[in-house]
C-alpha cells in the first residue's frame, strides 16, 4: 500500500489561532545579557572554536565551525566572549559546554559577503559554496546542512518549498511567509539555481489566507515557480507525504532519488538573506504556545537565549507545574527544565498545563489502529513487542528505521500507550546493535 493511499493521515485540532494572527514579539537583548552557543554539534561532535575568552565579537561574526559537517556558526549578538560554561543541551539530552557571549548592548553588525556575485551571473557551484559558507541549516526542525542536499549528482527537476507546517500550535512558517513574501520567493529562485532545476513549487495548506493571494501576486514574475495548496491533514508536512501529494512520486531514502529537493520556507528566506544581504542566521522566529503560557506568541529571538527568558517575554508560565515540549506536541520532545537555549533548528515550544488522562490503560487492545494510521506503513505494535523481547532481527524485518517519528500511533491509540516512544527506543537500540556489528 502506498504511503498516501487510504491511511496515514488525519485531521488534527490545530490550536493555531492562539498565535497566528498576533503581531510577533521581538526579544530585546539588554546590555550584559548573555547568550550561550553549544560547543558541540547536534550529533555531539566537538565544534572548532575560532575566538578566545576576552575577544570582542560583532553580530554575524563567525565564531565556531562544526566538524561533523562543515557548518560555520555566527555570533547572534555583539559583545565579548566571557566564558565557557556547562548547561543542559536539549538536543543532545545532557549538559555540554557552551561559549558564553555577553552583550555590549550595541548590536554592532559584522560585514559579511558570502556570494561575491549575488546576481544573475553566480553559477550553481558559487551558490552552493555560498550557502555552505553562510552556515545555512534547515530551519524546519531537522537542522540538516542545506548545501549537502544541493551537492547531489542526481538530476533535480523540482525544488519544493515546504510551508505546510502541520504540527499543532506552531505558526511561524505561516507568519513568516505572510510577512516576508519576497524573501521566500527570491530565496526559492536562488535554490532552483543551486539545484539546476527548471521548476519550483511552494506548498502551503488550504485555507491559509492571505497566503494564496500574496504568493500568486509575487510569483507573476517567476513563471517557473507555482503555488500549490495541499489538504489540511497530518503529517502532510513530512517530505514523503508532501512529495507524494504534490508530484505523485515516491522514493526510498532521499527526495533527490525522485528528482526533488525539499527546503522549508524559512530556510529559503535565510538563503536569500545570507547570499544577498550578507546576514547569516543569528535570530529565529519561534512559537511559544499552549495553555501553560500566559501570552502565547511568536517571538523573534537571538539564537542562544535560554528558554526561561523567552517564556518570561511571553508572560511566564500559568501555574507552578507545566509540561514543556521542545517542538509541537506530535513530534516534539518533553524536556524537564527550561535552562536550555534556543538553537537555530528549533521552531517552537509547546507549554501545556499538566495533562490529566482519564484513564491510562496499559493493555493493548489489539485494535490495529496504530498500524492502520502509520504513514510509513509500519506495524508499531509489532515493533513494540519485538523491542520488549529484544528481538533485533524482527526489528529489522519490521523496517523500524523507516519510522518518521510523527507520533500518530500514540495519538490514535485508544489505550493511550506511548507507542511512538517505544518505536523511537527501538530505533535507538537498532542503531546501537548495528554499530556493534560494524565494529566486529
Ligand atoms: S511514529 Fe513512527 S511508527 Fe508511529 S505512526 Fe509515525 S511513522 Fe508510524
Ligand atoms: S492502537 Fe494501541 S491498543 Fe490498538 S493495537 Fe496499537 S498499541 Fe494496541
Amino acid at each position: 500500500m502506498g504511503i498516501f493511499s487510504s491511511k496515514g493521515h488525519i485531521h488534527l485540532q490545530g490550536h493555531k489561532e492562539e498565535t497566528k494572527h498576533k503581531e510577533a514579539l521581538v526579544y530585546k537583548v539588554n546590555a550584559q545579557e548573555k547568550v550561550y552557543l553549544p560547543l558541540v554539534s547536534p550529533r555531539g561532535t566537538p565544534n572548532t572554536v575560532l575566538v578566545s575568552v576576552g575577544a570582542k565579537v560583532k553580530k554575524g561574526e563567525k565564531v565556531m565551525v562544526r566538524t561533523d559537517f562543515y557548518v560555520p556558526i555566527f555570533a547572534p549578538i555583539s559583545g565579548r566572549v566571557v566564558a565557557n560554561e556547562k548547561r543542559y543541551n536539549s538536543v543532545i539530552g545532557r549538559p555540554t559546554d557552551h561559549l558564553v557571549i555577553e552583550s555590549d548592548g550595541l548590536q554592532l553588525e559584522a560585514e559579511n559577503k558570502f556570494l561575491s556575485a549575488a546576481n544573475l551571473q553566480a553559477t550553481r557551484a558559487d551558490i552552493i559554496s555560498a550557502i555552505k559558507e553562510a552556515g545555512i541549516v534547515g530551519l524546519g526542525g531537522a537542522g540538516f546542512p542545506t548545501f549537502i542536499k544541493y551537492e547531489t549528482d542526481k538530476p533535480i527537476e523540482y525544488v519544493l518549498i515546504n510551508g505546510v507546517e502541520c504540527e499543532p500550535y506552531l505558526t511561524t512558517d505561516y507568519q513568516f511567509m505572510r510577512d516576508y513574501v519576497d524573501k521566500v520567493v527570491q530565496g526559492a529562485a536562488l535554490l532552483l539555481r543551486a539545484a539546476a532545476a527548471n521548476k519550483g513549487v511552494i506548498a502551503i495548506k488550504v485555507h491559509k489566507e492571505p497566503l494564496p493571494e500574496l504568493y500568486q501576486a509575487a510569483l507573476v514574475n517567476y513563471p517557473q515557480i507555482k503555488l500549490v495548496e495541499v489538504p489540511d491533514l497530518y503529517p502532510m508536512g513530512w517530505e514523503k507525504t508532501l512529495i507524494k501529494q504534490v508530484f505523485k512520486r515516491e522514493y526510498e531514502n532521499l527526495p533527490a532519488e525522485c528528482g526533488v529537493i525539499v527546503n522549508n520556507a524559512q530556510t529559503a528566506a535565510a538563503v536569500y538573506d545570507a547570499l544577498v544581504n550578507g546576514n547569516p542566521i543569528t535570530d529565529k522566529l519561534i512559537t511559544v504556545a499552549g495553555d501553560g503560557v500566559n501570552n502565547p506568541s511568536n517571538v523573534n529571538v537571538p539564537v542562544g537565549i535560554p528558554l526561561a527568558n523567552i517564556v518570561a517575554t511571553c508572560g511566564g508560565y500559568v501555574g507552578e507545574e507545566v509540561t514543556l515540549i521542545c517542538g509541537g506536541p506530535m513530534t516534539g520532545k518533553p524536556i524537564a527544565n527550561d535552562s536550555f537555549v534556543l538553537q537555530s533548528a528549533m521552531g517552537g515550544f509547546t507549554i501545556l498545563k499538566p495533562l490529566k488522562h482519564a484513564a491510562q490503560f496499559a493493555e493493548c487492545l489489539r485494535c490495529g489502529e496504530c498500524t492502520l494510521h502509520c504513514p510509513a506503513n509500519l506495524q508499531p505494535v509489532e515493533i513494540k513487542r519485538a523491542l520488549d523481547r529484544k528481538d533485533y532481527d524482527a526489528l529489522e524485518k519490521l523496517n523500524t528505521m523507516k519510522c518518521v517519528e510523527c507520533g500518530l500511533c500514540s495519538f490514535v491509540c485508544p489505550s493511550k500507550i506511548e507507542i511512538s516512544d517505544a518505536v523511537k527506543r527501538a530505533k535507538t537500540m537498532l542503531r546501537f546493535q548495528q554499530g556493534l556489528k560494524a565494529k566486529k
